[in-house]
Protein backbone atom coordinates (compact mmCIF):
# COMPACT_ATOMS: atom_id res chain seq x y z
CA UNK A 1 0.00 0.00 0.00
CA UNK A 2 2.08 3.25 -1.70
CA UNK A 3 0.29 6.09 -0.19
CA UNK A 4 1.00 9.63 -0.91
CA UNK A 5 3.06 11.59 1.66
CA UNK A 6 0.33 14.16 2.22
CA UNK A 7 -1.68 11.31 2.97
CA UNK A 8 1.20 9.92 5.37
CA UNK A 9 1.40 13.09 7.06
CA UNK A 10 -2.09 13.12 7.86
CA UNK A 11 -2.23 10.06 9.31
CA UNK A 12 0.59 10.46 11.22
CA UNK A 13 -1.01 13.96 12.61
CA UNK A 14 -4.21 12.38 13.23
CA UNK A 15 -2.31 9.51 15.10
CA UNK A 16 -4.03 7.26 12.99
CA UNK A 17 -3.80 3.32 13.07
CA UNK A 18 -4.86 2.34 9.71
CA UNK A 19 -5.13 -1.80 9.01
CA UNK A 20 -5.66 -3.58 5.60
CA UNK A 21 -9.01 -5.74 6.68
CA UNK A 22 -11.93 -5.74 8.96
CA UNK A 23 -11.07 -7.39 12.38
CA UNK A 24 -13.42 -10.96 12.32
CA UNK A 25 -15.52 -9.48 15.22
CA UNK A 26 -16.89 -6.96 13.06
CA UNK A 27 -18.11 -8.74 10.63
CA UNK A 28 -20.76 -9.49 10.82
CA UNK A 29 -22.49 -5.69 11.52
CA UNK A 30 -21.16 -4.23 8.37
CA UNK A 31 -23.55 -3.77 5.14
CA UNK A 32 -22.15 -5.08 2.02
CA UNK A 33 -20.28 -2.65 0.31
CA UNK A 34 -18.44 -0.77 3.17
CA UNK A 35 -15.41 -0.18 2.39
CA UNK A 36 -13.67 1.85 5.53
CA UNK A 37 -14.67 2.00 8.64
CA UNK A 38 -13.17 4.22 11.84
CA UNK A 39 -13.45 2.88 15.16
CA UNK A 40 -11.76 5.93 17.83
CA UNK A 41 -8.26 5.87 16.05
CA UNK A 42 -8.41 2.82 14.21
CA UNK A 43 -9.19 2.68 10.44
CA UNK A 44 -9.94 -0.15 8.69
CA UNK A 45 -10.44 -1.09 5.18
CA UNK A 46 -11.78 -3.81 3.52
CA UNK A 47 -9.30 -6.56 2.52
CA UNK A 48 -9.02 -6.45 -1.39
CA UNK A 49 -10.04 -2.73 -1.40
CA UNK A 50 -8.53 -1.47 -5.33
CA UNK A 51 -5.49 0.89 -4.97
CA UNK A 52 -7.41 3.92 -6.54
CA UNK A 53 -9.96 3.25 -3.34
CA UNK A 54 -7.38 3.72 -0.69
CA UNK A 55 -6.52 7.02 -0.60
CA UNK A 56 -10.38 8.59 -1.45
CA UNK A 57 -11.32 6.14 1.93
CA UNK A 58 -8.48 7.42 4.28
CA UNK A 59 -8.97 10.68 3.59
CA UNK A 60 -12.33 10.26 4.42
CA UNK A 61 -12.11 8.05 7.36
CA UNK A 62 -9.34 10.36 8.93
CA UNK A 63 -11.95 13.19 9.14
CA UNK A 64 -13.69 10.85 11.31
CA UNK A 65 -11.26 10.45 13.62
CA UNK A 66 -10.32 13.75 13.36
CA UNK A 67 -14.10 14.36 14.71
CA UNK A 68 -13.77 11.48 17.18
CA UNK A 69 -10.54 13.71 18.75
CA UNK A 70 -12.72 16.47 18.94
CA UNK A 71 -15.51 15.13 20.62
CA UNK A 72 -14.54 11.78 22.43
CA UNK A 73 -15.31 8.49 21.19
CA UNK A 74 -18.92 7.97 23.44
CA UNK A 75 -20.61 11.42 22.15
CA UNK A 76 -19.77 11.07 18.59
CA UNK A 77 -21.13 7.54 18.06
CA UNK A 78 -24.16 8.69 19.82
CA UNK A 79 -24.81 11.85 17.86
CA UNK A 80 -23.60 10.23 15.02
CA UNK A 81 -26.29 7.36 15.15
CA UNK A 82 -28.78 9.50 16.64
CA UNK A 83 -29.12 11.74 13.43
CA UNK A 84 -28.62 8.83 11.08
CA UNK A 85 -31.93 7.62 13.16
CA UNK A 86 -33.86 11.01 12.93
CA UNK A 87 -33.19 11.03 9.02
CA UNK A 88 -34.40 7.55 8.75
CA UNK A 89 -37.59 8.45 10.83
CA UNK A 90 -37.81 11.42 8.41
CA UNK A 91 -38.19 9.45 5.43
CA UNK A 92 -35.00 9.14 4.12
CA UNK A 93 -33.60 6.04 2.46
CA UNK A 94 -30.64 4.78 4.58
CA UNK A 95 -27.97 6.01 1.80
CA UNK A 96 -29.87 9.24 1.67
CA UNK A 97 -29.81 9.71 4.85
CA UNK A 98 -25.98 8.58 5.54
CA UNK A 99 -25.07 11.50 3.35
CA UNK A 100 -27.29 14.30 5.28
CA UNK A 101 -25.28 12.81 9.07
CA UNK A 102 -23.87 16.52 9.84
CA UNK A 103 -20.72 13.82 10.36
CA UNK A 104 -20.68 13.23 6.68
CA UNK A 105 -21.61 16.74 5.35
CA UNK A 106 -18.92 18.11 7.11
CA UNK A 107 -16.38 15.65 5.48
CA UNK A 108 -17.54 16.47 2.00
CA UNK A 109 -17.11 19.98 3.05
CA UNK A 110 -13.37 19.53 4.05
CA UNK A 111 -12.77 17.38 0.69
CA UNK A 112 -14.30 19.85 -1.14
CA UNK A 113 -11.73 22.53 0.28
CA UNK A 114 -8.58 20.18 -0.24
CA UNK A 115 -9.87 19.68 -3.60
CA UNK A 116 -9.94 23.59 -3.86
CA UNK A 117 -6.70 24.46 -2.18
CA UNK A 118 -4.15 25.13 -4.90
CA UNK A 119 -0.79 23.24 -5.03
ZN1 LIG B 1 -18.05 8.80 6.75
Amino acid sequence: MRLSDDLQDAIRQTRARVRPHFPWWLRPFLANGVVAITLGRYVYLAANTAEEKIEQSLRHELVHVRQIARLGVLRFYWLYFREYIALRRSGLSSAAAYRRISFEVEMFTTAGIARCTPS
